[in-house]
Protein backbone atom coordinates (compact mmCIF):
# COMPACT_ATOMS: atom_id res chain seq x y z
CA UNK A 1 0.00 0.00 0.00
CA UNK A 2 2.00 3.28 -1.25
CA UNK A 3 0.95 6.59 0.15
CA UNK A 4 2.27 10.12 -1.31
CA UNK A 5 1.47 12.72 1.15
CA UNK A 6 2.31 16.62 0.75
CA UNK A 7 2.78 18.17 4.12
CA UNK A 8 2.53 22.18 4.11
CA UNK A 9 4.46 22.28 0.76
CA UNK A 10 5.35 25.69 -0.49
CA UNK A 11 7.07 26.62 -3.93
CA UNK A 12 8.27 29.77 -4.23
CA UNK A 13 9.77 30.71 -7.93
CA UNK A 14 13.08 33.95 -7.95
CA UNK A 15 12.15 36.36 -10.74
CA UNK A 16 14.05 39.09 -11.76
CA UNK A 17 13.47 42.32 -10.57
CA UNK A 18 11.20 41.28 -7.77
CA UNK A 19 12.78 40.76 -4.59
CA UNK A 20 9.81 38.31 -2.96
CA UNK A 21 10.34 36.39 -6.41
CA UNK A 22 6.56 34.45 -6.54
CA UNK A 23 4.60 32.35 -4.58
CA UNK A 24 3.18 29.66 -6.92
CA UNK A 25 2.36 26.80 -3.88
CA UNK A 26 1.12 28.41 -0.58
CA UNK A 27 1.41 25.73 2.07
CA UNK A 28 -0.21 22.95 0.47
CA UNK A 29 -1.13 19.75 2.58
CA UNK A 30 -2.88 16.55 1.16
CA UNK A 31 -2.52 12.10 0.43
CA UNK A 32 -2.94 9.95 -2.29
CA UNK A 33 -4.05 6.70 -1.86
CA UNK A 34 -4.38 3.39 -3.55
CA UNK A 35 -7.65 3.36 -5.46
CA UNK A 36 -8.68 6.68 -4.65
CA UNK A 37 -8.53 9.38 -7.57
CA UNK A 38 -8.19 13.34 -5.99
CA UNK A 39 -9.07 16.25 -8.35
CA UNK A 40 -7.05 19.25 -7.86
CA UNK A 41 -9.49 22.21 -9.56
CA UNK A 42 -8.16 25.54 -10.48
CA UNK A 43 -7.79 28.10 -13.29
CA UNK A 44 -4.36 28.17 -15.00
CA UNK A 45 -1.99 30.00 -13.00
CA UNK A 46 -3.65 28.35 -9.90
CA UNK A 47 -0.38 26.61 -9.18
CA UNK A 48 -2.05 23.12 -10.77
CA UNK A 49 1.65 22.42 -12.28
CA UNK A 50 4.07 23.25 -9.98
CA UNK A 51 1.99 20.96 -7.84
CA UNK A 52 2.90 17.77 -10.31
CA UNK A 53 6.51 19.01 -11.24
CA UNK A 54 7.13 19.14 -7.35
CA UNK A 55 5.29 15.45 -8.01
CA UNK A 56 7.50 14.52 -10.69
CA UNK A 57 10.56 16.34 -8.93
CA UNK A 58 11.37 18.67 -11.51
CA UNK A 59 11.22 20.98 -9.08
CA UNK A 60 12.00 21.35 -5.48
CA UNK A 61 9.82 22.81 -2.57
CA UNK A 62 11.07 25.59 -1.44
CA UNK A 63 9.40 24.30 2.15
CA UNK A 64 7.45 21.26 3.44
CA UNK A 65 8.06 18.04 2.80
CA UNK A 66 6.82 15.14 0.06
CA UNK A 67 6.71 11.91 1.99
CA UNK A 68 6.20 8.56 0.17
CA UNK A 69 4.66 6.27 2.28
CA UNK A 70 6.09 8.15 5.22
CA UNK A 71 9.42 8.73 4.30
CA UNK A 72 10.74 11.83 2.88
CA UNK A 73 11.34 11.27 -1.25
CA UNK A 74 14.94 9.83 -2.23
CA UNK A 75 16.39 12.57 -4.52
CA UNK A 76 19.25 10.83 -5.96
CA UNK A 77 20.06 6.98 -7.27
CA UNK A 78 18.58 4.31 -6.28
CA UNK A 79 15.65 5.46 -4.84
CA UNK A 80 14.61 8.46 -7.06
CA UNK A 81 14.89 5.53 -9.68
CA UNK A 82 12.67 3.62 -7.01
CA UNK A 83 10.45 6.82 -6.61
CA UNK A 84 10.10 7.92 -10.41
CA UNK A 85 9.05 3.89 -10.93
CA UNK A 86 6.09 4.78 -8.03
CA UNK A 87 4.75 7.92 -9.48
CA UNK A 88 4.20 8.38 -13.15
CA UNK A 89 3.00 11.46 -15.07
CA UNK A 90 0.35 11.87 -17.74
CA UNK A 91 1.01 15.46 -19.60
CA UNK A 92 -1.49 17.68 -21.42
CA UNK A 93 0.46 17.26 -24.70
CA UNK A 94 0.66 14.20 -25.34
CA UNK A 95 3.21 15.22 -29.05
CA UNK A 96 5.47 17.05 -27.01
CA UNK A 97 6.11 14.14 -24.46
CA UNK A 98 6.66 11.46 -27.40
CA UNK A 99 9.86 11.72 -29.95
CA UNK A 100 8.49 11.81 -33.48
CA UNK A 101 11.97 10.21 -34.49
CA UNK A 102 11.06 7.12 -32.56
CA UNK A 103 8.18 3.98 -33.00
CA UNK A 104 5.63 3.42 -30.39
CA UNK A 105 7.42 0.17 -29.53
CA UNK A 106 10.47 2.14 -28.41
CA UNK A 107 8.87 4.54 -26.47
CA UNK A 108 7.21 1.61 -24.53
CA UNK A 109 10.21 -0.32 -24.03
CA UNK A 110 12.37 2.37 -22.58
CA UNK A 111 10.75 2.22 -19.46
CA UNK A 112 10.45 -1.48 -19.41
CA UNK A 113 14.08 -1.63 -19.19
CA UNK A 114 14.84 1.41 -17.17
CA UNK A 115 12.61 -0.39 -14.57
CA UNK A 116 13.63 -3.96 -15.33
CA UNK A 117 10.18 -4.85 -15.97
CA UNK A 118 11.31 -6.79 -19.12
CA UNK A 119 15.05 -8.57 -19.41
CA UNK A 120 15.14 -9.41 -22.81
CA UNK A 121 14.02 -8.66 -26.15
CA UNK A 122 11.27 -11.24 -26.21
CA UNK A 123 10.27 -10.31 -22.78
CA UNK A 124 10.01 -6.63 -23.93
CA UNK A 125 7.95 -7.32 -26.92
CA UNK A 126 5.35 -9.52 -24.95
CA UNK A 127 5.45 -6.31 -22.54
CA UNK A 128 5.01 -3.68 -25.08
CA UNK A 129 2.06 -5.67 -26.61
CA UNK A 130 0.66 -5.97 -23.10
CA UNK A 131 0.53 -2.19 -22.67
CA UNK A 132 -0.77 -1.66 -25.61
CA UNK A 133 -3.73 -3.89 -25.43
CA UNK A 134 -4.54 -2.25 -21.83
CA UNK A 135 -4.74 1.04 -23.37
CA UNK A 136 -7.24 -0.24 -25.98
CA UNK A 137 -4.53 0.06 -29.01
CA UNK A 138 -5.16 -3.04 -31.07
CA UNK A 139 -4.24 -5.10 -32.54
CA UNK A 140 -0.83 -4.28 -30.24
CA UNK A 141 1.69 -5.24 -32.94
CA UNK A 142 0.04 -2.72 -35.66
CA UNK A 143 0.38 0.00 -33.56
CA UNK A 144 3.80 -1.07 -31.63
CA UNK A 145 5.35 -0.23 -35.39
CA UNK A 146 4.02 3.40 -35.76
CA UNK A 147 5.55 6.77 -35.49
CA UNK A 148 4.02 9.09 -32.88
CA UNK A 149 2.95 11.19 -36.06
CA UNK A 150 1.00 8.22 -37.84
CA UNK A 151 -1.79 8.59 -34.37
CA UNK A 152 -4.54 10.45 -33.39
CA UNK A 153 -4.07 13.13 -30.70
CA UNK A 154 -6.20 10.38 -28.68
CA UNK A 155 -4.10 7.57 -29.61
CA UNK A 156 -1.04 9.21 -28.56
CA UNK A 157 -2.31 10.50 -25.40
CA UNK A 158 -3.19 6.65 -25.00
CA UNK A 159 0.51 5.40 -26.01
CA UNK A 160 1.36 8.40 -23.11
CA UNK A 161 -0.95 6.55 -20.14
CA UNK A 162 0.47 3.23 -21.41
CA UNK A 163 4.43 4.18 -21.18
CA UNK A 164 3.13 5.47 -17.51
CA UNK A 165 2.12 2.25 -16.48
CA UNK A 166 5.18 0.36 -18.23
CA UNK A 167 6.97 0.48 -14.89
CA UNK A 168 3.81 -0.66 -12.73
CA UNK A 169 3.82 2.99 -10.72
CA UNK A 170 1.74 2.70 -7.38
CA UNK A 171 0.78 6.30 -7.94
CA UNK A 172 -0.42 8.54 -11.23
CA UNK A 173 -0.22 11.83 -11.58
CA UNK A 174 -2.60 13.68 -14.68
CA UNK A 175 -2.14 16.96 -15.44
CA UNK A 176 -4.51 18.30 -17.82
CA UNK A 177 -4.96 15.08 -19.81
CA UNK A 178 -7.52 15.76 -21.99
CA UNK A 179 -7.74 19.46 -22.08
CA UNK A 180 -5.54 19.13 -25.64
CA UNK A 181 -7.83 16.40 -27.32
CA UNK A 182 -10.72 16.70 -29.23
CA UNK A 183 -14.09 17.32 -26.75
CA UNK A 184 -15.79 14.24 -28.54
CA UNK A 185 -12.85 11.96 -27.24
CA UNK A 186 -12.03 13.16 -23.94
CA UNK A 187 -14.67 11.50 -21.80
CA UNK A 188 -13.15 7.81 -23.44
CA UNK A 189 -9.68 8.83 -22.53
CA UNK A 190 -11.05 9.39 -18.75
CA UNK A 191 -12.86 6.61 -18.67
CA UNK A 192 -10.08 4.11 -19.64
CA UNK A 193 -7.70 6.26 -16.74
CA UNK A 194 -10.84 5.36 -14.00
CA UNK A 195 -10.91 1.44 -15.55
CA UNK A 196 -6.87 0.99 -15.50
CA UNK A 197 -6.81 2.79 -11.74
CA UNK A 198 -9.04 0.38 -10.84
CA UNK A 199 -7.31 -2.68 -12.21
CA UNK A 200 -4.19 -1.56 -10.59
CA UNK A 201 -5.70 -0.03 -7.75
CA UNK A 202 -3.75 3.27 -8.66
CA UNK A 203 -3.86 6.08 -6.25
CA UNK A 204 -4.63 9.21 -8.81
CA UNK A 205 -4.06 13.02 -9.25
CA UNK A 206 -5.88 14.56 -11.48
CA UNK A 207 -5.53 17.83 -12.37
CA UNK A 208 -8.09 19.61 -14.55
CA UNK A 209 -9.98 22.63 -14.78
CA UNK A 210 -13.50 20.70 -15.38
CA UNK A 211 -15.62 20.80 -12.38
CA UNK A 212 -18.24 18.49 -14.00
CA UNK A 213 -15.35 15.72 -15.01
CA UNK A 214 -13.53 16.13 -11.26
CA UNK A 215 -17.04 15.82 -9.87
CA UNK A 216 -17.92 12.65 -12.08
CA UNK A 217 -14.33 10.83 -11.48
CA UNK A 218 -12.38 11.95 -8.35
CA UNK A 219 -13.37 11.00 -4.77
CA UNK A 220 -12.30 14.11 -3.34
CA UNK A 221 -11.87 17.70 -4.85
CA UNK A 222 -9.29 19.86 -3.82
CA UNK A 223 -9.98 23.57 -5.33
CA UNK A 224 -6.98 25.53 -5.90
CA UNK A 225 -6.83 29.42 -6.26
CA UNK A 226 -4.12 31.50 -5.87
CA UNK A 227 -1.72 28.73 -4.99
CA UNK A 228 -3.73 27.84 -2.07
CA UNK A 229 -6.19 25.57 -1.24
CA UNK A 230 -9.37 27.08 -0.41
CA UNK A 231 -11.66 24.21 -0.69
CA UNK A 232 -11.69 20.53 -0.06
CA UNK A 233 -13.59 17.68 0.72
CA UNK A 234 -15.59 15.27 -0.47
CA UNK A 235 -16.77 15.61 -4.38
CA UNK A 236 -20.40 15.70 -4.18
CA UNK A 237 -19.93 17.67 -1.04
CA UNK A 238 -17.83 20.36 -2.59
CA UNK A 239 -19.79 20.67 -5.78
CA UNK A 240 -23.41 20.80 -4.03
CA UNK A 241 -22.31 22.77 -1.25
CA UNK A 242 -19.41 25.16 -2.14
CA UNK A 243 -18.42 27.46 0.67
CA UNK A 244 -16.05 29.79 -1.05
CA UNK A 245 -16.57 32.26 -3.26
CA UNK A 246 -14.32 30.79 -6.17
CA UNK A 247 -15.79 27.42 -5.97
CA UNK A 248 -19.25 28.91 -6.15
CA UNK A 249 -17.82 30.81 -9.16
CA UNK A 250 -16.91 27.27 -10.79
CA UNK A 251 -20.01 25.70 -10.15
CA UNK A 252 -21.86 28.51 -11.22
CA UNK A 253 -19.62 28.27 -14.56
CA UNK A 254 -20.32 24.70 -14.62
CA UNK A 255 -23.65 24.24 -13.80
CA UNK A 256 -25.03 20.98 -14.99
CA UNK A 257 -22.10 17.97 -14.87
CA UNK A 258 -24.76 15.70 -16.12
CA UNK A 259 -25.38 17.88 -19.41
CA UNK A 260 -21.83 18.47 -19.39
CA UNK A 261 -20.76 14.70 -19.50
CA UNK A 262 -23.13 14.14 -22.08
CA UNK A 263 -21.50 16.83 -24.32
CA UNK A 264 -18.44 15.52 -23.84
CA UNK A 265 -19.72 11.86 -25.02
CA UNK A 266 -21.16 13.60 -27.95
CA UNK A 267 -19.30 11.85 -31.34
P1 LIG B 1 -1.43 26.15 -13.45
O1 LIG B 1 -0.87 24.82 -13.82
O2 LIG B 1 -2.51 26.10 -12.41
O3 LIG B 1 -1.88 26.93 -14.65
P2 LIG B 1 1.32 26.84 -12.76
O4 LIG B 1 1.72 25.98 -11.62
O5 LIG B 1 1.82 26.48 -14.11
O6 LIG B 1 -0.26 27.02 -12.76
O7 LIG B 1 1.81 28.32 -12.46
C1 LIG B 1 1.55 28.98 -11.21
C2 LIG B 1 2.22 30.34 -11.21
O8 LIG B 1 3.64 30.16 -11.20
C3 LIG B 1 1.92 31.17 -12.44
O9 LIG B 1 1.82 32.53 -12.04
C4 LIG B 1 3.11 30.95 -13.33
O10 LIG B 1 3.33 32.05 -14.17
C5 LIG B 1 4.24 30.81 -12.31
N1 LIG B 1 5.33 29.94 -12.79
C6 LIG B 1 5.23 28.66 -13.23
N2 LIG B 1 6.44 28.15 -13.55
C7 LIG B 1 7.34 29.14 -13.29
C8 LIG B 1 8.78 29.24 -13.40
N3 LIG B 1 9.51 28.20 -13.83
N4 LIG B 1 9.36 30.42 -13.05
C9 LIG B 1 8.61 31.45 -12.60
N5 LIG B 1 7.27 31.42 -12.47
C10 LIG B 1 6.63 30.29 -12.81
MG1 LIG C 1 -0.92 23.78 -15.68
Amino acid sequence: MTTLEFRGVSKRYRLRGVKEGLLAVDDVSFRLEPGKTVALVGQSGSGKSTIAKMLMQLERPTSGEILLDGQPIKRHGDGLRRYRGAVQMVFQDPFASLNPYHDIAHHLARPLRLHGRAKNKAEVREQVDELLSRVRLTPPEDYARKRPHELSGGQRQRVAIARALAPQPRILVADEPVSMLDVSIRLGVLNLLALLQREDDLGVLYITHDLATARHFSDEILVMYRGRIVERGPADDVILRPQHEYTKLLAAAAPNPEERLKQLARP
